[in-house]
């Protein structure tokens, strides 16, 4: 994808106000460059005059000695500039990756759904790094070839006017056709970083789900399918290459053809009586200090055209759409009527329609149970609950308040989800317990694992509520690990507490103490469960059958079992497991 003049203004007035954020530090750095440059332009000067004492008898320790310093100085000065620009490039990228992570954070549950998550990381990782080589790398190079071309154009217009303007006709044609490849490099730049990006994100992919990777014997179609991605960045990293390439060639023509030029010239000027020696050799100096950094202007140009490139990607990422309400109003502590009413809620992920004109009350101390076929759309409710997404029509109400209008972290803080797939986090049994209530006494804690009946599994463990669990230590059976989840939603003491098929990865043992736990749970709070156990579906008061993304019936188990196909077909097709038919199969 090619930049346009648009995409690349706006990049450079973006990566102007990162600096102005810099701008101290910064500013020292550019007059210490300032500094060094002038201490260079200098030393031709020096220079001369040495070669005008050669021969005169006059004593050339002054002149070694001032020219001895002059290099010392310009060396340390410029060495103190880059530090500067190091320092400031690292504090732009670590703004910009707390920005990102926090953004990445905060971001859509929908947009996780449409970005790759490795993509996301690479560019916290990959695209920060490149932003901070430009900052520390290039402007150095671009102050300096600046304040040299100026202070070098003036010395040597004042040495020689003629032979200038040889220099000057040369340069100028060499940058015509420099200026056009590197418009080629930043796009095959791009290319080649949305490459890695895509590797990133498929390498992440593979890795997360290594044991189906195994259980597949896929691993050979997966190296070869990153490798693919790997190629693409090489191929245009190899185009970027070529480009960069004939740079090179074509400086070094130009600048050693208008080396000989000025030589010859000057020969001639010099036998001529119009120039002395002395005067030949600074100007050569000042030619091949006027042509020097055009390289690191080379380098430099290059360094931008990445540094663009990647900006663009931070941005894309900093601009993703965050979860966020205007004025959003804290959850009402009390209210008339339900707890949570779904009123004819309509959502789409994308073109097809999840739930149509879905409509459902769950009473404050409510106990509902949720059935239906798998792709029904019953964890899509759940999420339009929690607010993972906004219905595309309808409202969801808590305590009778479009939940849109509240804020959304204080409305999650009354309905607490214990999700199909539970995840551990890293750390502790007890941080992983206490991740939505980080504030737990420990004896909430115990009554917790009591109600999810994992106290006897704790007390086994060699360092209890302190064992690692997840990657490091102990590694949890599905079915613990939902326990953990449900205690960990459970201490938070949420008004509502969500859970999408708790008992997936359950015994017929566990489960029976779980629904036992739970008609406990619900003298505390509300409880929406999607369940396919008979047991947990029975002790709801009330149960929505789902189908198709619609309600198709409510009621109590017999009701349903008397007037509704559907209920009647999920049980006869075992989909709502009895006990009986669970330890059979
Ligand atoms: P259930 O939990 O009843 O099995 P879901 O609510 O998970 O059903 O899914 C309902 C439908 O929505 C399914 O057809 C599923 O493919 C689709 N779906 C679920 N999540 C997403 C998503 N994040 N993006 C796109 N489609 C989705
Ligand atoms: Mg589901």
């Amino acid at each position: 994808m090619a930049a346009t003049a648009e995409d690349s203004r706006v990049g450079y007035r973006d990566l102007f106000s990162l600096l102005l954020e810099k701008r101290t530090t910064v500013v020292w750095a550019l007059t210490l460059t300032v500094l060094g440059t002038a201490l260079g332009l200098l030393q031709p000067l020096m220079t001369m005059r040495l070669i005008d004492r050669v021969g005169t008898g006059e004593s050339l320790v002054v002149p070694v000695l001032v020219l001895a310093g002059l290099f010392l100085a310009q060396a340390c000065v410029e060495a103190m500039g880059q530090y500067l620009l190091d320092v400031a490039g690292e504090g732009v990228v670590l703004r910009l990756r707390k920005n990102l992570v926090n953004r990445l954070l905060l971001a859509r549950i929908g947009a996780f759904d449409r970005q790759r998550v490795g993509d996301l990381l690479s560019r916290v990782g990959t695209d920060t790094t490149v932003l901070r080589d430009m900052v520390a790398g290039s402007f150095v190079q671009l102050v300096t070839v600046a304040l040299t071309a100026v202070g070098t154009a003036g010395l040597m217009l004042w040495i020689d006017p003629v032979m200038f303007a040889v220099v000057i006709a040369t340069i100028v044609a060499a940058a015509v056709v420099v200026a056009g490849v590197m418009a080629g490099i930043r796009g095959a730049t791009e290319q080649s970083l949305a490459g890695v990006g895509t590797m990133t994100a498929d390498l992440e992919r593979a890795l997360g789900n290594i044991r189906t990777v195994r259980a597949c014997r896929a691993e050979n179609r997966e190296t070869e399918r990153i490798g693919a991605d790997a190629e693409e960045a090489y191929a245009s990293g190899v185009r970027a290459a070529r480009l960069g390439s004939l740079v090179g060639p074509m400086m070094e023509v130009a600048v050693n053809g208008s080396f000989l030029l000025v030589l010859l010239i000057g020969a001639v000027r010099v036998s001529n009586g119009d120039l002395t020696i002395s005067a030949l050799v600074a100007f050569l100096l000042y030619a091949t200090y006027l042509v020097m950094p055009l390289a690191g202007l080379f380098s430099a140009v290059t360094l931008i055209q990445r540094g663009l490139g990647s900006l663009k990607r931070i941005q894309e990422a900093l601009r993703l759409p965050v979860e966020a309400t205007a004025d959003a109003a804290e959850p009402p502590a009390r209210g008339h009527g339900p707890l949570l009413e779904l009123r004819d809620v309509s959502f789409s992920y994308g073109e097809r329609q999840v739930l149509s004109g879905v409509s459902l009350q769950i009473p404050e101390h409510g106990y509902l149970a949720m059935v239906g076929r798998s792709g029904a759309g019953k964890t899509t409710v759940a999420s339009l609950i929690e607010r993972f997404y906004d219905p595309a029509h309808g409202a969801v109400l808590f305590r009778g308040v479009d939940v849109r209008k509240l804020e959304h972290r204080s409305y999650r803080r009354h309905v607490a989800l214990v999700e199909q797939h539970t995840p551990l986090l890293y750390g502790s049994l007890r941080d992983n317990l206490t991740y939505a209530a980080p504030d737990a006494g420990e004896d909430a804690i115990r009554e917790a694992l009591r109600t999810v009946n994992l106290d006897s599994l704790v007390r086994g463990l060699p360092d209890g509520l302190d064992t690692e669990v997840g990657e490091r230590g102990l590694r949890l059976s599905g079915g613990e690990r939902q326990r953990v989840a449900i205690a960990r939603a459970l201490l938070a003491e949420p008004d509502l507490l969500l859970l999408d098929e708790p008992t997936s990865q359950l015994d017929t043992i566990n489960e029976a103490e779980l629904a036992e736990a739970l008609l406990k749970v619900s003298e505390r709070c509300s409880l929406l469960v999607i369940a396919h156990r008979l047991s947990t579906v029975r002790a709801a008061r009330r149960i929505v059958v789902m189908d198709g993304g619609r309600v198709s019936s409510m009621g109590t188990h017999e009701e349903l079992l008397a007037g509704d196909r559907t209920y009647r077909q999920l049980i006869e097709s075992h989909l709502i497991q009895s006990e009986m038919s669970a330890q059979e199969s």
